[in-house]
């Protein structure tokens, strides 16, 4: 299967890097939607949220601590921000690798 974030976690596709372990890698957006725009992919391939089983509970909740973590150091922990997830066509996910958007660094709007 060829997955863009999975070659984006192996290094195949170049990428800017804002954190990484063992089960987690996150870096910027390419096409940023506000001041800090990052992506959290569990290095492991899932689809979707949708497709999340209780074999991931511990890796999902892993992730937000990463995101909790990358809030505060890219400044936003306390202004706040936005984990999104999107899912499926109708959702607007146009990379089928679970990944969250976490954005934040303005005011954001809230648009369907
Ligand atoms: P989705 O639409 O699936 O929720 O989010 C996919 C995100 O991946 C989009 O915000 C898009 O800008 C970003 N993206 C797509 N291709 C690349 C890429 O090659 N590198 C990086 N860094 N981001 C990408
Ligand atoms: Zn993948």
């Amino acid at each position: 299967m060829d997955c863009l974030f999975c070659n984006i976690v192996k290094g195949e596709i170049p990428s800017a890097k804002v954190y990484e372990d063992e089960l987690v890698y996150a870096f910027k957006d390419i096409a940023p939607q506000a001041p800090v725009h990052v992506l959290l992919v569990p290095k492991k391939h899932i689809t979707s949220a949708q497709t999340l089983t209780p074999a991931d509970d511990a890796l999902l909740c892993h992730l937000f601590a990463v995101a909790r973590h990358i809030a505060e150091e890219t400044g936003v922990a306390d202004t706040g921000y936005r984990l999104i997830t999107n899912i499926g066509p109708d959702g607007g996910q146009s990379v089928p690798h679970l990944h969250l958007h976490l954005i934040g660094g303005k005011a954001l709007k809230w648009e369907n």
